[in-house]
C-alpha cells in the first residue's frame, strides 16, 4: 500500500524524501504546494524535477475525496457529497459565517451507534475513514477552513487513531495550520477515548451529545447510554473542564415531547445553573426520511432558552444552517443512494 500524502506530517514527508535522496527543502515546497492546489496533485509542483513527479504520484498519492454532488443553500452553506476510492460516499459541509469558514467533516462511512433520530445511525456502519480521507475533506475548495468540527457522519472517537493523526496533520503550519482551539470534536461520550484525546490535545474543544438527562429516555434514543450512563458522561465532562479549563459544550437536539418537556427543562437547570464549565447548545431537529420524531417548535426552543438564561445557565440556540438543503447528518448521502436504486 502506498503512503498517502494527506496522512503525513511535514516531518514524515521530509523523512521519506531524505531516505530517497530528495532534498529536504522539497518537502516544504510539496507541503505548501499540495495544500494550496491539491487538485493539481504532484504534477502541479513545478519546482520538482519532471521525472520525479510521476514517481511521487505512485508512491505518495495526493488524492482527495472526489465531489460528486454539491448542494448550495441560500445562506451560503454548501454540502458536498464525495466519493472515496472504493466508491463509498461521505458528506462534508462548508459553513461560512461573518469571519469564519467552518467545515463539518465525517470520520466514518456510516456509524455503529444507532441513535434513533439520526439518519446516519439508522443506516448502519460500513467502515472507518483513514487519515487522508478525513484531511482530504478540508482541501480542494477555493476557501480555506478557519474552524473544523468533527460533527459529520460517524462517531469520531470510534475511529480514534485516524482521527488523532488527522488532528496532527491539520495542525501542520505549512499545510492547513489550524490550532487545536479551532477544532471541535463531537461525541456521544465514549469516556475512555475522551480522556485519551484530551490528554493529547488539552486545548481542543468538546461537544457532547446529551439529548436527555434521564437514563430511560436516553437509552431509548441513544443505545450507547447502556454502556456510559448520563451521570458518567456528565462526570467525564466535568473532569474535562477541570483538567483543561476549556468550557465543554453539550448538544441537545430538541425532539418534541421527548426531551423538551417541563421536566427536561428542570433537569437542565439542575445540570447547568451557575456552572461555569458547561454550555448548552439547543439544536432544532431536522427530520429524517423515516422519522419517528418531530422537532420542537421554534417557540418552545426559544422558551427553553429564555428559562435557562434566567436561571444563570450558559445556553444558545444553534442557528440551523442550510435548511433548504438536506443539511442534517447523513441526509444527502441517503438521497443519493435512494435515487440510484
Ligand atoms: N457521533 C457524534 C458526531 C456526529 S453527529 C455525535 O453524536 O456527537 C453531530 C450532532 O448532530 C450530534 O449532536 C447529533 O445528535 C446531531 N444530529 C444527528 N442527527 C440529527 C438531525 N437529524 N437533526 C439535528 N441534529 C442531528
Amino acid at each position: 500500500m502506498p503512503t498517502k500524502f494527506f496522512e503525513l506530517t511535514q516531518a514524515e514527508l521530509a523523512d521519506w524524501f531524505k531516505k530517497n535522496n530528495i532534498p529536504a527543502f522539497q518537502a516544504e515546497h510539496a507541503f505548501r504546494g499540495l495544500y494550496a492546489k491539491p487538485v493539481l496533485g504532484w504534477q502541479g509542483l513545478t519546482t520538482l524535477p519532471k521525472n520525479l513527479r510521476p514517481v511521487l504520484e505512485a508512491e505518495i498519492p495526493a488524492r482527495i475525496p472526489r465531489p460528486v454532488q454539491v448542494q448550495s443553500s441560500q445562506d451560503g452553506t454548501q454540502k458536498i457529497l464525495s466519493a472515496l476510492d472504493d466508491a463509498q460516499t461521505i458528506e462534508s459541509v462548508w459553513i461560512p459565517t461573518r469571519n469564519r469558514m467552518t467545515v463539518c467533516v465525517s470520520t466514518q462511512v456510516g456509524c455503529k451507534l444507532n441513535c434513533k433520530f439520526c439518519q446516519t445511525g439508522q443506516g448502519g456502519f460500513f467502515r472507518n475513514l483513514d487519515t487522508a480521507e478525513i484531511v482530504g475533506q478540508l482541501v480542494g475548495q477555493s476557501a480555506k477552513p478557519t474552524h473544523i468540527v468533527f460533527m459529520g457522519m460517524g462517531e469520531p472517537l470510534d475511529n480514534l487513531e485516524a482521527l488523532s493523526k488527522a488532528i496532527d496533520v491539520i495542525h501542520e503550519p505549512l499545510g492547513l495550520g489550524l490550532g487545536w482551539r479551532r477544532m471541535t470534536i463531537s461525541t456521544v461520550g465514549l469516556i475512555p477515548q475522551m480522556q485519551t484525546l484530551s490528554d493529547r490535545y488539552p486545548a481542543i474543544n468538546w461537544a457532547i451529545s446529551l439529548h436527555s438527562m434521564d437514563d430511560t429516555t436516553r437509552t431509548k434514543i441513544m443505545p450507547i447510554n447502556k454502556k456510559y450512563s448520563i451521570n458518567q458522561v456528565v462526570d467525564a465532562a466535568g473532569a474535562l473542564f477541570r483538567r483543561t479549563s476549556r468550557r465543554v459544550s453539550f448538544e441537545w437536539v430538541c425532539l418534541k415531547d421527548v426531551n423538551d418537556r417541563d421536566e427536561d427543562l428542570r433537569s437542565l437547570v439542575t445540570l447547568l445553573a451557575g456552572e461555569p464549565g458547561f454550555h448548552l447548545n439547543l439544536l432544532p431537529y431536522h427530520p429524517t426520511t423515516s422519522s419517528l420524531f418531530k422537532s420542537s417548535s421554534m417557540e418552545r426552543i426559544r422558551f427553553i432558552e429564555r428559562q435557562l438564561v434566567t436561571q444563570r445557565c450558559h445556553v444558545s440556540v444553534r442557528e440551523s444552517r442550510g435548511l433548504d438543503i438536506d443539511s442534517a447528518c447523513g441526509q444527502l448521502r441517503v438521497r443519493e443512494i435512494q435515487s440510484a436504486l
